[in-house]
């Protein structure tokens, strides 16, 4: 589950345009692209109308009063972020308490979906990684010691800032877009480089040997660590954990994802030659039964070290009815389990699910290495999500469980 919604203007641009702004996976300077016959005579007049509509679009998603959801005469706006509207004053006024303690990040959102219209503004492939790997922090570290992508934001910075003069907006300045850009890269890296974190929040962690694979159990896995796999992104995990790593995703929901039907359990697919990626297209209790439980030496494999379930969403009664028999068996299996939330309201709302459920929690809070492209909640004006922002680990081998 997420917050995105499915027509997203920048999303729509971008899509559109890539084959003209990046059409060899990295974007153009404006003068390149308006050489582009394709683009006809008037490219330019077109291209910056085409700004101006998502603009536009994006400026229409945020039409209705924050406070009362009314659509007329909603003519107050928010000085702070210019990003959210009012009817009155007393409307206003109601959300300022709320609203100030997220001002700044939709003021960010604002730069950053002009930032996402531009396809593939930073290169984002295997030649960023920089050093030999190991444990990554937070994010100053990831993006100064272990990548050259502080590098490259800084150097495209001023391209993007060319591109932003066609949106008709104010120019927010240099630091700001590189700011959005670190915000934008981080997005794509955060649920690799927090599969790599997670183990460490675990106290008996550090006295596991880092010669053997670690096996880590990605639960309720979808789009996007699929595409961490098939992109090979995966391997920073791996780099940040200092050993080799077999990634098992399982969730019914992977029939969706033809590419991972051949990724079996006892041929897992060699990503690189330090990540190997196997995907079970069911419940976490078949694939337990069928190759871990079992007494096969054919269909059995390895235990996982850990699991993590990537916005499981166990906030909501409904989720925590559908997850309570996974968290029963990794507790009763004796497996540390890691979970994100997409925000704070569903972190506190997680613990408040979980605390009947007697696990052992060794560490919450925020998680150094969320996603800092943060996004204002379609359903709740006063809140935004982030990929990860949250996470809970609870060690199960150290539990008081439930019935014992
Ligand atoms: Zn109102
Ligand atoms: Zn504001």
């Amino acid at each position: 589950m997420s917050f995105e919604i499915s027509e997203y203007p920048p999303r729509t641009f971008s899509d559109k345009y890539q084959k003209y702004l990046a059409p060899h996976g990295v974007l153009l300077p404006p003068h390149q692209v308006l050489k582009n016959k394709k683009l006809g005579d008037r490219a330019e007049e077109a291209l910056r109308k085409a700004f101006k509509i998502t603009v536009k679009k994006l400026k229409k998603m945020k039409s209705a009063c924050a406070n009362c959801d009314k659509t007329d005469g909603v003519d107050l706006e928010c000085e702070g972020c210019r990003g959210v509207r009012y009817c009155s004053v007393e409307c206003k006024e109601a959300r300022l308490p709320t609203h100030s303690l997220i001002c700044h990040h939709i003021k960010n959102e604002a730069v950053d979906q002009v930032v996402e219209c531009l396809p593939s503004p930073v290169p984002l492939g295997r030649e960023v990684l920089r050093g030999k790997g190991g444990y990554v922090g937070d994010w100053e570290a990831w993006f100064t010691r272990h990548t050259t992508l502080g590098d490259s934001i800084a150097s495209v910075a001023p391209l993007v800032s060319q591109w932003w003069g066609y949106t008709g907006l104010p120019n927010p300045g240099e630091e700001a877009l590189k700011a959005s850009l670190q915000r934008i890269v981080s997005n794509v890296f955060s649920t690799v480089l927090t599969i790599g974190h997670c183990p460490s929040w675990f106290p008996d962690y550090q006295q596991t040997s880092t010669d053997r694979e670690f096996h880590i159990h990605l639960l309720g896995a979808d789009e996007p660590e699929v595409g961490a796999v098939t992109s090979g992104i995966i391997q920073v995990s791996s780099r940040v954990l200092g050993r080799p790593l077999v990634v098992t995703l399982v969730a019914p929901d992977l029939t969706k994802h033809p590419v991972t039907f051949s990724w079996a359990p006892t041929s897992p697919y060699q990503v690189t030659p330090s990540v190997k990626a196997v995907a079970y297209p069911g419940l976490y209790h078949d694939f337990w039964r069928e190759h871990i439980a079992t007494s096969d030496p054919k269909a059995k494999v390895q235990r996982p070290d850990i699991a993590l379930a990537i916005h499981p969403g166990v906030h909501t009664s409904d989720m925590l009815t559908l997850w309570r028999p996974t968290l029963q068996l990794l507790a009763l299996e004796q497996v540390p389990l890691t979970m994100t939330t997409y925000n704070e309201a569903e972190f506190e709302e997680t613990l408040e699910k979980l605390a009947p459920l007697g696990l052992k929690v060794v560490h919450k809070g925020l998680n150094p290495l969320r996603s800092l492209h943060a996004k204002q909640t379609p359903y709740e004006p006063d809140h935004i999500w982030a990929a990860n922002s949250y996470a809970i680990a609870i060690d199960n081998t150290r539990s008081s469980r439930a019935g014992t």
